[in-house]
């Protein structure tokens, strides 16, 4: 496995010289670290103060909504004024040069599509996106909830149209993600450690399809033994750098 950035330029332009480049960009909490969004089970940041599994489950939402939505609300607000960083903006120029198709994302945050990608996955929802508990009517907020818990005009309780801890991920949307990923030549995995199924999954799924591996992140992950390319450092730093070299070289 490589760990420098030529090694990295190489591989991309390789596959580029061949014909057109079918990849994908698996991104997670990493990503959005450098817009201020603090993970769900960060160190620091906002949700530090609340336990995870008390918030994080469909019984516990309904056992006490108020106390979950005040989490979700302060969640929603920080979200909807954070911006996207350089690593994001970075992606959509990938996208744009046609270095990239998908973006499959386990964030919630709509930092993608601020930034201005297209085709992103948001396999874990997305928390300005609500839904009513009863009649299913979706909406997206432009600021947070005013009144707490919110309802419906139905009667119903709206939630965030996020997946929650013990729910199913959206089957479709799964489906999507899995083809993506057998049909892949090249996957960056961007910011993430990608641990939980089925994000975990998808690397291995393109590694055995004969697709390249190229990791942007802080530290080495599980999939560091699948990777053809590992660059360490923080990918708001490290993929600017790379979409220079590969646009200008
Ligand atoms: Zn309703």
């Amino acid at each position: 496995m490589n760990s420098d950035m030529e090694s990295c330029i190489k591989i991309v332009k390789e596959l580029k010289r061949k014909g057109t480049i079918n990849a994908y960009v698996l991104t997670g909490a990493g990503i959005s670290r450098a817009s201020n969004i603090p993970t769900f089970r960060g160190e620091d940041g906002l949700w530090e103060k609340y336990n995870f599994e008390e918030v994080a489950t469909i019984d516990a939402w309904l056992k006490n909504p108020t106390k979950i939505w005040t989490f979700y609300a302060e969640g929603i607000d920080l979200i909807l004024n954070a911006k996207p960083n350089p690593a994001h903006e970075s992606i959509t120029k990938l996208q744009d040069h046609g270095f990239c198709k998908y973006i499959i994302t386990q964030n919630i945050d709509s930092l993608h599509q601020k930034a201005g990608s297209k085709d992103v996955l948001e396999i874990h929802g997305n928390i300005t996106r609500i839904r009513c508990m009863k009649c299913n009517e979706k909406q997206i907020y432009t600021e947070p909830p005013k009144e707490i818990p919110p309802m419906c005009k139905c009667g119903g309780m709206l939630r965030p149209d996020v997946v929650l801890f013990n729910e199913q991920l959206p089957h479709e949307l799964i489906n999507k993600a899995f083809d993506i990923a057998k049909k892949a030549d090249l996957v960056f995995i961007v910011g993430t450690s990608a641990e939980v199924v089925p994000a975990a999954t998808l690397p291995y799924i393109s590694k055995k399809n004969g697709a390249k591996i190229i990791i942007f992140n802080k530290e080495k992950t599980e999939h560091v033994q699948i990777a053809d390319c590992f660059i360490a450092g923080k990918c708001e730093e490290s993929l600017p750098k790379f979409l220079n070299m590969l646009l200008n070289q």
